[in-house]
């Protein structure tokens, strides 16, 4: 089954994330083959959106949390709080987090800390357009992926998602071919088998829309995408979930 994850970032209001989360669900209404959902709406709007998802199949995910349990950090969020307010998963390693100096040994204690409390981890990689250049992008995410992941022993009970985001693809308008993106899907799979963490989905992400969605969600190596832009309206990301309905 393919993966469609919805990072609505700072894009919506409380009203506005409650009212695609409900155009959501009535999209899905008579849907054979529901594709694996998940949305991420800003903070304040996850309790709302919880309650309008309820048991439904859409999941609900998180942009961040914080490093540590609990504790004076102001302007933070605990993955205790996420659960309280029911978050499933939580998207870590953006790009965007990353820019306010989130690094990889922070993504590593947060998924640590996530997966302690139940919470399924998106965790975003992902080189520089000067990385990709100088052709050390499969190093270089390699690096990422030890940082993050050694030491990390998830349970059967947690789905690790990866999503392959390259810096320079995120909200840019530009992807990369699909032979790029297998072979660093393929070079992720190998290497987190070899850290025996199993059954990770490899999701591509960066200026996904329903035009050029086909590409990647049609390949073998791409177990889904993750969608920024094109998942803050409702057309958009039906088309989305449509076309991961009928490949999955
Ligand atoms: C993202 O936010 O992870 C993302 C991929 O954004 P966009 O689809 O807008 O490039």
């Amino acid at each position: 089954m393919k993966t469609i994850i919805a990072n609505w970032k700072m894009e919506l209001g409380v009203r506005e994330s409650v009212a695609l989360a409900r155009g959501v669900l009535r999209g899905l209404r008579g849907m054979q083959d529901v594709p694996n959902i998940l949305v991420a709406p800003t903070f304040p709007a996850l309790f709302e959106v919880s309650k309008v998802l309820g048991r439904s199949r859409v999941q609900l995910a998180a942009q961040t949390v914080h490093t540590e349990e609990q504790g004076a950090y102001t302007g933070s969020v605990s993955a205790k709080v996420l659960k309280e307010v029911g978050v499933q998963a939580v998207i870590l390693g953006h790009s965007e987090t990353r820019a306010m100096g989130e690094t990889d040994e922070d993504v590593h204690q947060k998924v640590d800390l996530a997966l302690r409390h139940g919470l399924h981890v998106i965790v975003a990689v992902g080189e520089s357009m000067a990385t990709r250049e100088a052709g050390e992008t499969e190093g270089f995410i390699h690096d990422q992926i030890k940082t993050i992941f050694t030491g990390i022993h998830p349970t059967k009970r947690h789905t690790i998602y990866v999503a392959y985001e390259p810096l320079w693809a995120i909200g840019s308008g530009k992807v990369p071919s699909i032979q790029d993106v297998s072979s660093v899907h393929t070079a992720i799979k190998q290497q987190l088998d070899e850290l025996d963490i199993l059954d990770v989905s490899v999701l591509y992400g960066g200026s996904v829309i329903p035009e050029n969605a086909y590409e990647f969600l049609n390949h073998s190596s791409v177990d889904g995408v993750l969608v920024g832009g094109a998942s803050v309206r409702i057309k958009s990301l039906m088309e989305l979930i449509h076309l991961a309905s009928e490949l999955s």
